[in-house]
């Protein structure tokens, strides 16, 4: 696995370096934008971390924008400064994958690099929305109208499931293998009860109840104009 660490901070650099190749992965770094934008062009990563703030006049999250509307899915972890939220914000906005804030436990940067590239690197939209409901995979949020939406994480976990398939009409069982990780020794009578939840929680922060119940097959996603 080939790295790209976009970082102009040479002891963090350093760092970086010594730590990723230690977990056996092969890293390239660079300290300005405009040199990941050459690096990018000529080897092809695995995946990319990148610091918010870099020298010149194009940030981490200017490159994380270019490299997105050039087409290129490489997974990209952004560096941000934890207390800055709407750096994350924003590097979610601009297609990153995940981000960390600084400073970070080098055990967790692994882990999230590990996890990223598990999911590999496929075209997507950084936030899922139907309609006026958006949900952010990265952040595991979700808002109607802007109000935020309490889930817990089961409920954030089957509301993502609609909202990958809006207007489809969901088997429970199906719903069961894709939101129970796990072989749930029960009935589907679970995926009513949490249909149930996920319905009061929804009505919570003001939206009208967007989950069709579909006798005798499942449920099904309203698609929001
Ligand atoms: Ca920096």
């Amino acid at each position: 696995m080939k790295l790209l660490v976009i970082e102009d901070d040479v002891r963090m650099a350093g760092l970086l370096r010594r730590g990723l190749e230690q977990e056996g992965w092969a890293v390239d770094v660079v300290g300005a934008a405009v040199d990941a934008r050459h690096a990018v062009s000529s080897t092809p990563y695995d995946a990319v971390v990148c610091d918010v703030g870099l020298p010149g006049n194009e940030s981490g999250l200017d490159w994380c924008r270019w490299l997105r509307a050039e087409g290129v899915w490489t997974p990209v972890l952004m560096l941000t400064a934890r207390t800055d939220v709407s750096d994350r914000i924003a590097g979610l906005d601009v297609g990153a994958d995940d981000y960390l804030g600084k400073p970070f436990a080098f055990g967790e940067l692994a882990a999230r690099l590990r996890a990223m590239l598990r999911r590999g690197e496929t075209a997507r939209p950084a936030v899922l929305t139907n309609g006026a409901l958006v949900l952010d995979p990265a952040s595991h949020e979700a808002h109607w109208q802007g109000r935020l939406v309490e889930l817990s994480p089961r409920e954030f976990a089957l509301l993502d499931y609609f909202m990958r398939r809006p207007g489809d009409v969901l088997r429970r069982t199906e719903i069961l293998d894709h939101v129970w990780d796990y072989a749930y020794d029960g009935t589907s009578n679970i995926v009513d009860v949490y249909v149930g939840y996920l319905r009061s929680r929804l009505a919570a922060a003001g939206a009208p109840d967007l989950i069709d119940t579909v006798r005798g097959v499942g449920y099904r996603l309203a698609t929001s104009p």
